[in-house]
């Protein structure tokens, strides 16, 4: 059995801190590698060929706090194949949505043969190794999805982008991670298309998840005042932490 993992890459929105990035998970399972959205800053954990190797990116949705990195990837995939570093291709998967012309996937797909782009719907679902992976279309202001990834019978789910539904209830159900977006607090008044903290721990405690933990934050906000708000529906709820790995399945005979 192989260990199965996700670690926060980027955890606030909308633009990069000294500190943050904005939003990326990186889940893993043995030598296969899912990152979630490539906001800014997150392609820095990616600096070597191999970071490169069995790996693909998911894109949540194509606002640009969730992409904008993807170009470092596409450029790093050109240098390192003409140099013989890389043979193998990322897969890059996008909603299904954005197949039009001149826009920014495009651009990055025409004449690309070193890395392979496909879209993906809610009907979806993707075997990757010993990951399976399906989606949810969210309640946002552009095509946005829900991704679950489940592994030896653990599974995770990260929001992404969108309002409180009941779509999203059911779909999170009984998982053992519940990577949700909490963009807002009380405090912030009436928004629609994100979640707020408070309503991020009352997913987790309809769904009965085992594990909250929060991202999307505000750059300018301490995550204790998230974590707090989410805790007066869900106790077991923690803040995303870049670079610290949390450990779904351990590894093992
Ligand atoms: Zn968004």
């Amino acid at each position: 059995m192989k260990e199965f993992s996700v670690t926060p890459l980027g955890t606030v929105s909308p633009i990069p801190t000294m500190e943050c990035n904005c939003p990326g998970f990186l889940v893993k399972c043995g030598e296969e590698k899912i990152l979630l959205d490539c906001g800014s800053g997150v392609s820095k954990y990616f600096s070597r060929p191999e970071d490169l190797k069995n790996l693909r990116i998911i894109l949540s949705h194509l606002h640009l706090d969730h992409f904008s990195d993807l170009g470092n990837f596409v450029y790093a995939s050109y240098v390192y194949h003409n140099l013989g570093m890389l043979d193998s291709k990322v897969k890059v998967f996008y909603p299904y949505h954005h197949i039009v012309n001149d826009n920014i996937i495009e651009i990055y797909s025409k004449e690309n043969n070193y890395m392979e782009f496909d879209y993906y719907t809610n009907l979806n679902e993707f075997n990757f190794g010993n990951m399976k992976i399906s989606f949810l279309r969210n309640v946002h202001d552009v095509v946005a999805f829900a991704i679950k990834i489940i592994a030896y019978n653990s599974s995770l789910v990260y929001t992404s982008d969108t309002g409180y539904n009941s779509d999203l209830v059911k779909f999170c159900s009984g998982v053992d991670l519940l990577i949700s977006e909490s963009s807002l607090l009380k405090e912030h008044g009436l928004v629609k298309g994100h979640m707020y903290a408070w309503e991020a721990g009352k997913l987790a405690k309809e769904t009965r998840v085992k594990k909250l933990m929060l991202t999307h934050f505000w750059p300018i906000i301490n995550k204790k005042l998230y974590v707090k708000e989410a805790k007066e529906y869900f106790q077991d709820t923690i803040a995303a932490e870049e670079g610290k790995k949390f450990i779904l399945r351990k590894g093992g005979f």
